[in-house]
């Protein structure tokens, strides 16, 4: 058997194309321009080149993308003072704010200042919440890219064994969440699961992101398995390879993903979703969410016309 590869570039140039749609609409209809605002912070080269990709990709579709850079020793007060503004500024649809952040930072406390309504990211705890529960307003971008290659290649979910190695925040818990809404029984391994082997061959799906090249090796693959690689390991050579030894298991496997070229695309492309239809809701009349005493962010609002925040 030899998998058939699955193109993460060519099905993000695909959802690129309706995000212009819907951009334009935006436009025409309503009048409404997305807009994205990003803030960094210090001067981590691998945050510039994510930052600079975003940037690039916002500009692809017609969301208009604003950079806010701060010094690596910020005061952490006027980062969130810079959220705050933004969470109030009625053109500005999505914010993020660039990981990881200098140690004098607490993320979590930073994540939390942004508006639940513009973060597109996905990783304020409401939308962590949202995720437990199966409502969340915006899917963190990495685990619905991944949902939006499965489908694209229609395979399906419901009943199959999916096993996700990697247990981080961002990648895989709320890959597992979203898998288990979508009725797959699944598993999740971590750094100190014990002869990962047994798990990840009775995997019909699975999805691998834990930052350790040749962590998935054949002999781990059950046959005809779909194989997701969300590695991103880059070589002494400056070559980008996955966590998954591409060559080996693609000649067990029914579909696996490149790296480059696989889930990489399509986590730029979710972001782009996340921010569109951020402005799409508003569009519909949504409110936003008020900021309350404490500079957080109370809970969406929604007009007795929307269906909730899963619309
Ligand atoms: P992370 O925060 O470092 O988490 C890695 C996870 O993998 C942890 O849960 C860790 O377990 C687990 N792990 C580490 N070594 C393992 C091993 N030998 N066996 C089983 N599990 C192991 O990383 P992340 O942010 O989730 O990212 C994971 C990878 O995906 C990285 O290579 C990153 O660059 C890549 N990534 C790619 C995209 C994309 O768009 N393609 C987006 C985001 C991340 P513990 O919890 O026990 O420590």
């Amino acid at each position: 058997m030899t998998a058939k590869i699955i193109d993460g570039r060519e099905v993000a140039a695909k959802i690129r194309a309706e995000c212009r749609e819907r951009v334009s609409r935006l436009n025409e209809q309503f009048d409404i321009a997305p807009g994205l605002a990003v803030l960094v912070i210090g001067d981590d080269p691998a945050s510039a080149v994510y930052v600079r990709n975003k940037v690039r990709a916002c500009a692809d579709v017609g969301i208009r993308s604003t950079k806010l850079q701060f010094p690596h020793d910020v005061d952490p007060a006027v980062v969130t003072k810079a959220i705050t503004e933004l969470n109030a500024d009625p053109s500005v649809h999505g914010i993020l704010v660039q990981l990881p952040l200098p140690p004098h930072f607490a993320p979590s406390k930073v994540l939390r200042t942004i508006s639940v309504d513009k973060d597109v990211d996905g990783f304020h705890l409401y939308n962590v919440g949202g995720l437990v529960v199966g409502d969340t307003v915006f899917p963190p971008c990495t685990p619905y890219g991944v949902l939006n290659l499965l489908d694209h290649e229609g395979i399906l979910l419901e009943g199959k064994n999916v096993v996700v190695v990697g247990a981080s925040n961002i990648v895989g818990k709320p890959m597992a969440l979203m898998l288990m809404h979508r009725d797959a029984t699944v598993c999740i391994c971590h750094a100190k699961t014990r002869d990962l082997a047994q798990f990840t061959i009775l995997a019909d799906i699975l999805v691998v992101a834990a930052g350790r090249r040749n962590l998935i090796l054949p002999e781990m693959v059950k046959t005809g398995a779909v194989v997701i690689d969300v590695g991103i390991n880059r070589l002494e050579n400056g070559k980008l390879v996955g966590d998954v030894d591409f060559e080996g298991v693609r000649k067990k496997a029914s579909y696996i993903t490149p790296v480059p070229g696989g889930v990489g695309p399509m986590t730029v492309t979710m972001l782009l979703v996340n921010t569109i239809s951020s402005a799409e809701r508003i569009a519909r009349g949504l409110k936003p969410a008020l900021p309350s005493a404490d500079g957080e962010t109370r809970a969406l609002e929604y007009s007795e016309e929307s269906n909730g925040p899963s619309d």
